[in-house]
């Protein structure tokens, strides 16, 4: 590998990968918004095909559609496993947050929405393979790229053809941004989401209190039961994030509605935590208490898989002499879904920045050169 090659080229690309990211940037993709993501995934699949790839788009009747790209190795054949590379290209940005928020480079930091979170790393996988294709350098697996349109809202469309594609696949690598300070991410949180309802009986709350039964009294009691399971130690955490009910000031409530987040760093957490969940009985036997829900993501574990490819990854840093270092994250990320399969997950190879989801999401321009560059050369070396 001519790694200095691949310095050199992706320094000389900066101002065309900024100019790439703000294109993206500009083609505002929020998870719900179907026609703006048909749009951008038609746009996407252009710029992929002009790159040599195939590309199919996957027609979605009910959310945007998704992009599954591939581009071929100079070794094929039925015995070479695949590298899996995940990203998408919603976010969680309203269309009108561009007016507000225009894409804009300051000093050090390119800022916009969906920049970080994760147009950014959609920019560094175009210009990685358009520098292992310019360089002519040797890929040994094929590659295939899943772009999906619904990350940020628990890929429920997209999950089915991520897995089938993982089941495939040598290894996985996720687009999703470092952590702040540059780190991969070796470990993700599971992510469990649980509503929670209590019904009790309507009473006027002045004239026949005796006669209601309060459905807000009882979820209080709950979410105290709730927010007792979290410890912070394992780095479990319940959170009740949603709490609603009754109608009136004077009215007893019959209904109460509580919204439950759940963040936990193994399985066997991940089922402990929801057996005691779906296993709340109410204490006033006069209500009624009922759980839907559950984990949408379990955790993305660091096995043996994900750690061989973490030490490759650092090995192919060193020689671009970039400091690769390991972290993990509380977020969860569709590589939970292939970490959860056994198949090797490295995720956190999109830009360097902070502020995902938040109004001050920034990339540091100077990630992203360095990062097509680690991208490029890990999938050589795979
Ligand atoms: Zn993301």
């Amino acid at each position: 590998m001519d790694t200095p090659a691949l310095t050199a080229y992706m320094e000389a690309h900066v101002d065309q990968m900024l100019a790439r990211l703000k294109e993206l940037v500009e083609h505002e993709s929020p998870s719900t918004d179907k026609l703006h993501l048909d749009r951008l995934a038609e746009h996407l699949a252009r710029r992929w095909e002009s790159l040599g790839a195939v590309v199919s788009i996957i027609d979605n009747p009910v959310r945007g559609n998704h992009l599954c790209i591939s581009l071929p190795s100079v070794v094929s054949g039925p015995s070479v496993a695949p590298i899996l590379l995940l990203g998408h290209f919603d976010t969680v940005w309203p269309i009108g947050t561009l007016a507000r928020r225009p894409f804009t480079v300051e000093a050090t930091r390119a800022m916009g929405p969906g920049v970080c979170d994760m147009k950014g790393g959609l920019v560094i996988a175009e210009f990685a393979l358009q520098a292992i294709s310019n360089l002519a350098l040797p890929l040994s697996r094929p590659i295939t790229l899943m772009v999906n349109s619904d990350e940020e809202i628990g890929s429920t469309t997209s999950r089915g053809l991520i897995e089938a594609e993982a089941a495939l696949a040598k290894a996985v690598l996720v687009l999703e941004p470092a952590t702040p300070s540059g780190a991969l991410k070796t470990a993700r949180k599971g992510v469990g989401g649980y509503t929670v309802t209590v019904t009790g009986r309507a009473s006027h709350a002045g004239v026949a209190p005796e006669e209601g039964v309060s459905a807000i009294e009882e979820l209080a009691h709950q979410v105290l039961r709730l927010h007792q399971m979290t410890d912070l130690e394992s780095g479990t955490t319940v959170n009740v994030g949603l709490f609603e009910g009754g109608t009136r000031p004077n009215v007893v409530a019959a209904e109460a509605q509580a919204r439950v987040d759940v963040r936990v760093w193994t399985r066997q957490e991940a089922e402990r935590v929801d057996a005691a969940i779906r296993g709340l009985q109410p204490l006033n036997a006069a209500t009624q208490l009922s759980v839907t829900g559950g984990f949408e993501r379990f955790p993305m574990e660091r096995n043996a898989g994900t750690r061989q490819l973490f030490t490759v990854a650092r090995r192919v840093g060193q020689d671009l002499g970039l400091v690769v270092q390991e972290g993990s994250s509380g977020g969860g990320s569709d590589g939970n879904f292939t970490a959860a399969m056994g198949v090797p997950t490295l995720d956190g190879l999109g830009a360097v920045g902070d502020g995902s989801h938040a109004d001050h999401e920034f990339v540091q321009v100077a990630s992203l050169p360095q990062r097509a560059a680690l991208l490029a050369a890990l999938m050589c070396e795979l």
